[in-house]
C-alpha cells in the first residue's frame, strides 16, 4: 500500500495552499484518480478533496453559463439551460460512463481524467506517459482505440472524455486559480498534443486548480448534437465521436458550424479545417463529405485502427445531415 494523506478543502484558496506541494493531487469524485492509484499509475503523497468547493450552474445576463468545477456530471446533463441551449453537452455527458459514475464525477475531474490507453495502466509494459523516456508499447501493440490525428513517435494515446468534445465545439472557457493567481483559457488550449512530453496532458501549472467552465452564449447551438460510436452500446469509450452544431441560412447555406471529434487524438479535436470549408457553402451530403475529407486528410492510422478515418468521415457527414434534417 502507498500511504497518502487526505484533506477536504472548503474554498479555492485553502485548496491551492494545500495543493502547493508537487506530491499533492486534487480529488474530485475519485472515479479516475482512485483507479489510477490502485494500478500504481498515480502515486500522490496527499489528496486534497475539492468536491466541497462552492460551485453551481449560474446563468449570466449575457447568456453565458458558468459551471462550477465541483458540479457533478449528472447535474450538468440534467440542467434545464444545458439541455435547452447546449443539447450536445447534455448528450455527450450522458454518452459517457454509467449513471453511478456520472453521479460521482465532477466537471473538473472529467476534464482532467487521464487516457484509457491500456499500456498507461499496465505497469509491466513501456509507456512514455507513465515513465518519460521508457518508450511506447502501444505504437506496435494493440492500438484499436488509439490516435489517428496529432500523435507522435512518443505517444498514440487518446483523450477519453466525451464531455470535453462538446466543450471544445462550444468554445468553452476554463477558469483556473493557482499559486500564481487566476487566469482563463479556452478549453481547446488546455489539453496538449503529446509531442516528446506525453507525460504532460495539459498546460496546467503546478498546483493549478480548475474552478469553473464557462459556456459563451451561442443561441444556434440549440440545434446541436453528439454522436458516439463504440464497441458496446453503453459503458465503453469512443472509437470516434462527433459534437456538432449547425446554423443554416434561409437559402440553405451554412451560416456557421461547430465540429469537434473525440477518440481520435491526445486532446479533444476541434475540426477547424472542416468548419472553415463549410462556412458560406451550400449544406448537403457533398459539402459535408468534402469537409470531412479535408479534416481527415492528415490522419495517420495505426495497424489496428485503419477504420477510424473513414468512420470519422461518415460520422461527420451523418451528424451534419441529421442536423440539417432538423432544420427542414
Ligand atoms: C468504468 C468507467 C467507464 C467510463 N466511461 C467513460 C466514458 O464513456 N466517457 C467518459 O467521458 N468518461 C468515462 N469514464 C471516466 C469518467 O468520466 C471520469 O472518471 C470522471 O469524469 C472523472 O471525474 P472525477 O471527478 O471522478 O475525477 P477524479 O478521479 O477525482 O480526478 C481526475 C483528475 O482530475 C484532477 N482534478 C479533479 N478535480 C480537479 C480540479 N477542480 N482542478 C484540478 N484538478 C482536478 C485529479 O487530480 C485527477 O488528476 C469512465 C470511468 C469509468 C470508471
Amino acid at each position: 500500500m502507498i500511504p497518502f494523506t487526505y484533506t477536504r478543502a472548503h474554498d479555492a484558496a485553502e485548496a491551492i495552499r494545500l495543493g502547493a506541494d508537487a506530491a499533492t493531487k486534487y480529488l474530485g469524485g475519485g472515479t479516475n484518480l482512485v483507479d489510477l492509484m490502485r494500478e500504481g499509475a498515480e502515486r500522490p503523497g496527499a489528496l486534497v478533496d475539492v468536491t466541497g468547493l462552492p460551485g453551481a450552474i449560474e446563468e449570466s445576463q449575457d447568456g453565458s453559463l458558468r459551471i462550477g468545477a465541483a458540479v457533478r456530471n449528472t447535474a450538468v446533463a440534467e440542467h434545464r439551460a444545458v439541455r435547452a441551449r447546449y443539447p450536445m453537452l447534455a448528450r455527450a455527458i450522458l454518452a459517457g460512463a454509467s449513471a453511478q459514475i456520472r453521479n460521482m464525477a465532477t466537471v473538473g475531474g472529467n476534464i482532467l481524467q487521464r487516457t484509457r490507453c491500456a499500456y498507461f495502466y499496465d505497469g509491466t509494459v513501456r509507456c512514455n506517459k507513465r515513465t518519460p523516456g521508457a518508450g511506447c508499447d502501444a505504437i506496435d501493440g494493440f492500438n484499436r482505440m488509439h490516435a489517428i490525428l496529432g500523435a507522435s513517435a512518443y505517444c498514440v494515446a487518446t483523450h477519453p472524455s466525451d464531455m470535453c468534445v462538446a466543450l471544445a465545439a462550444l468554445d468553452a472557457l476554463v477558469e483556473l486559480e493557482g499559486p500564481g493567481g487566476r487566469r482563463t483559457i479556452p478549453l481547446t488550449d488546455l489539453h496538449r498534443l503529446p509531442g516528446d512530453r506525453p507525460d504532460l496532458d495539459t498546460v496546467l501549472g503546478p498546483g493549478e486548480l480548475i474552478t469553473a467552465v464557462v459556456l459563451p452564449p451561442l443561441p444556434w447551438a440549440q440545434r446541436s448534437t453528439y454522436r458516439k460510436v463504440r464497441d458496446r452500446a453503453s459503458y465503453a469509450f469512443a472509437l470516434v465521436s462527433v459534437a456538432a452544431a449547425l446554423d443554416l441560412a434561409e437559402d440553405g447555406t451554412v451560416r456557421d458550424v461547430r465540429l469537434a471529434l473525440g477518440g481520435v487524438a491526445h486532446k479533444p479535436w476541434r475540426a477547424e479545417r472542416a468548419e472553415q470549408m463549410l462556412r458560406g457553402r451550400p449544406a448537403g451530403t457533398e459539402s459535408f463529405r468534402a469537409a470531412a475529407d479535408a479534416e481527415l486528410a492528415g490522419a495517420a492510422p495505426l495497424r489496428d485502427n485503419a477504420f477510424k478515418p473513414e468512420l470519422a468521415r461518415r460520422l461527420i457527414t451523418a451528424v451534419l445531415g441529421e442536423l440539417m434534417g432538423d432544420a427542414a
